[in-house]
């Protein structure tokens, strides 16, 4: 008798744009604004730091700590206890994980169970959804839309409806994930906002993933703030961060959870479950850069002050390229990436495939092969219910080089010029 081979929890996952998307730009070899990556190197200070970790002694290429070396851990936890206002205790409250994508993984596989409803607020980064699906929970989607006739200028104008919001909040809700800044769409969520979400959390008793990976990113006088450091709010939340947007390093793949130590000792099941602990050399070295960081907050010489300042100059540089070609960009209070309405694109795109997909995979896809420009469809960020409404969006990614946005540039006004 033949064996069922596929165990049941790998038939949720639905098929990702990533891998399609970076394959076309592997064979393509388009201008790239599509995937979420710096195509400039990490700043010197961080490279150093893990030159001097490699060269540091045998110790640096053992094993560490399993939750997180040490050096690590505890300037994570002054760090972010400044931050957020409180004592975090680096051996039972601080998690060093392989990226922010599997603080993710442990945070929704510790907690959620067979049943469990998980609102996801669209658009989302989207492994959120198989990855509640894997654990059994089931998604609640709630999106941010744009305010009639703002014109829908900036993410900030992206909202969600509050009678809405509590609408989906049921005795089987289990937790909240939330990305700010956001991915794709760049929303900076307000303290107001923030505080919806917390009310509704502490009513009902639910918990929040708060996925904050661009943290240091936000523009024009934009504060990012932490839902944990909202009243009542610790207990019940998972902070989650990025090494490798931190410091423009995403190759490295070390990311954290911060979160009670009753929360945390179910995260660290799972992580001792999966991968046991992360690469020394390069908690090394985030350790020493985020040290460095400590001591410069705040001040000019600071990266969380240059990273921004750069990123803003690249944001208006793109968002004025776009404007000047038809393509009404919204722009970002925050985070790598700016979306584009391609609803006046006039493109013939009937002969590129698959009519039953959305619209901007199939524009996404001839963009790339054609015009030598790649990028993201935005529906991917949407659940299957939401994704057709959406799909007059693509993604542009806007941490690259200036002679990468101005070849994206040349690309878009030659184009531009024979429509
Ligand atoms: N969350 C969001 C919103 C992201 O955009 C990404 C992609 N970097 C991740 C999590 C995963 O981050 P990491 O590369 O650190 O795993
Ligand atoms: N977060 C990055 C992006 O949104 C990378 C995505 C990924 O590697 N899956 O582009």
């Amino acid at each position: 008798m033949a064996r069922q081979l596929q165990a049941r929890r790998t038939a949720h996952p639905s098929k990702t744009a990533w891998l399609e998307f970076t394959q076309l730009a592997t064979d393509y070899n388009p201008v790239n604004l599509g995937q979420g990556f710096p195509d400039f190197s990490p700043p010197k200070f961080i490279q150093e730091a893990l030159c001097k970790a490699v060269n540091g002694g045998h110790q640096m290429h053992q094993y560490t700590r399993a939750f997180g070396h040490a050096p690590l851990v505890h300037i994570l936890a002054k760090f972010f206890g400044r931050i957020m206002g409180r004592e975090i205790d680096p051996l039972e409250e601080v998690l060093v994980t392989a990226g922010a994508y599997q603080a993710l993984f442990c945070a929704i596989q510790a907690l959620i169970d067979e049943g469990d409803e998980v609102i996801l607020v669209e658009p989302f980064f989207d492994c959120y959804r198989p990855m509640v699906k894997m654990a059994g929970g089931k998604p609640v989607y709630v999106c941010l839309r744009p305010v009639e006739g703002s014109g829908v200028l900036s993410s900030g104008d992206w909202v969600l409806c509050a009678e809405e919001l509590a609408s989906k909040f049921t005795p089987c809700t289990k937790a909240i994930i939330i990305n700010s800044p956001n991915n794709p769409l760049g929303k900076v969520f307000k303290t107001e906002e923030l505080q919806m979400i917390a009310d509704l959390c502490i009513k009902h008793d639910v918990l929040c993933i708060s996925d904050e990976v661009y943290e240091w990113l936000t523009y024009d006088g934009n504060k990012h703030v932490k839902i944990a450091s909202l009243p009542g709010m610790w207990e019940r939340t998972v902070t989650i961060s990025s090494a490798g947007k931190t410091f423009s390093a995403t190759g490295w793949k070390l990311g954290w959870a911060i979160t009670s130590a009753h929360n945390m000792k179910y995260l660290k099941i799972i992580h001792q479950g999966s991968v046991y602990q992360c690469p020394t050399v390069t908690q090394e070295a985030v350790a020493r850069g985020l040290e460095r960081e400590y001591e410069l907050f705040g001040t000019p010489e600071s990266y969380f002050q240059q990273l921004p300042a750069m990123l803003h100059r690249k944001r208006q540089k793109l968002a004025s390229c776009l404007g000047s070609v038809g393509l009404q960009p919204v722009m970002p209070e925050g985070g790598y990436f700016m979306i584009a309405d391609i609803s006046s694109v006039k493109v013939d795109l009937s002969d590129q495939g698959n009519e039953d997909e959305p619209k901007d995979f199939t524009f996404v896809r001839w963009l790339t092969k054609e015009k030598g420009l790649a990028t993201i469809p935005v529906s991917t960020f949407f659940s299957p219910e939401h994704s057709r409404e959406f799909s007059k969006y693509i993604r542009f990614c806007f941490v690259k080089e200036d002679s990468t946005l101005k070849a994206a540039e040349d690309i878009l006004r030659k184009w531009s010029q024979t429509q």
